[in-house]
């Protein structure tokens, strides 16, 4: 007959009885593990979404309707980060998306393009 190996709680360390495939001894260890785990994702996560976020904003205060045409140097000045987009559309030169609002970059101008 097989030994039963013993496991320990991945959050405590203590020892766990009961089912062969448990991992926490409660509900409050297994919060406690997974917040620990994924705190650095979700902070980065929330930080990318606020750039994205502070990026929509800025496009949606400058257009009128239909496509609308400003410098790299206006959204630079407004804080537009231009790391970060949404989707890539690969034309020449590629559209980028910040959710529903694109936006083509041709030397120091910026064409913006909604739906
Ligand atoms: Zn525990």
């Amino acid at each position: 007959m097989k030994e039963r190996e013993i496991k320990h709680c991945l959050e405590c360390g203590k020892e766990l009885l009961g089912r062969i495939d448990k991992k926490y001894c409660n509900d409050s260890c297994k919060s406690a593990f997974l917040n620990r785990k994924y705190r650095v994702a979700n902070r980065e996560i929330g930080r990318i979404n606020r750039i994205l976020k502070n990026n929509h904003k800025i496009l949606s205060d400058i257009i009128v309707d239909g496509v609308y045409e400003c410098s790299t140097r206006e959204l630079f000045i407004k804080g537009f980060n231009f790391d970060y987009f949404t989707s890539l559309d690969p034309q020449a030169p590629p559209v980028m998306y910040c959710y529903e609002i694109g936006y083509q970059i041709n030397s120091e101008r910026v064409w913006i393009i909604t739906a």
